[in-house]
């Protein structure tokens, strides 16, 4: 059961690998055109499974701004926990 909780968090990061052996784990985004899935780099070609460039255009089938990104929502919403109306009693 937990194994197939860490197979579920993998698919969320990129598993490719950035210049220098280091590992991506950056954010995945799929093209709603084509399915193609891939992280999303500033530069072309930072990571050996990139999919989209610095305009979100789909490495696959050249579509600009036709992404859509993979989230795994609890993930997130763990980063809303700080909230200032803590602060008010
Ligand atoms: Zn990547
Ligand atoms: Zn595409």
């Amino acid at each position: 059961m937990a194994r197939y909780e860490s197979l579920k968090d993998d698919l969320v990061v990129c598993d490719g690998e950035r210049p220098g052996g280091f590992p991506c784990r950056g954010q995945l985004y799929r093209c709603t055109k084509c399915g193609h899935t891939g992280c999303q780099q500033n530069k072309e070609h930072l990571c050996t499974k990139q999919g989209f460039n610095l305009n979100f255009k789909c490495y696959a089938c050249s579509a600009v701004g036709m992404v859509e990104l993979i989230a795994s929502g609890h993930r997130q919403s763990k980063s809303a926990a700080s909230s200032p109306a803590r602060l008010a009693s």
